[in-house]
């Protein structure tokens, strides 16, 4: 707990569980995600963010494909106009 008095931590981003701190006094990242904690460099944060993204792509690209017709006849039957 004394080391935080020392390294001032300031939040640079955050959502419900998860929110990204940085310190400027030793450059360390840290990625808080519900009860786990990542230590990073900002380097990694790039990485991590472009496997995120691409990941996120991949899986709408994959929720998109197979489900669509069975989405369209719903709509179709549900609405009546
Ligand atoms: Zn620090």
């Amino acid at each position: 707990m004394n080391s935080n008095k020392r390294h001032k931590k300031i939040g640079l981003s955050g959502h419900g569980d998860c929110r990204v701190v940085f310190c400027p006094d030793c450059g360390t990242l840290e990625i808080h995600f519900g009860a786990s904690t990542i230590r990073t460099n900002s380097e990694s944060l790039h990485v991590l963010s472009s496997v995120l993204n691409h990941a996120k792509v991949q899986l709408a690209q994959m929720q998109n494909a197979s489900p669509a017709i069975d989405n369209t006849q719903q709509i179709r039957s549900g609405r009546v106009h």
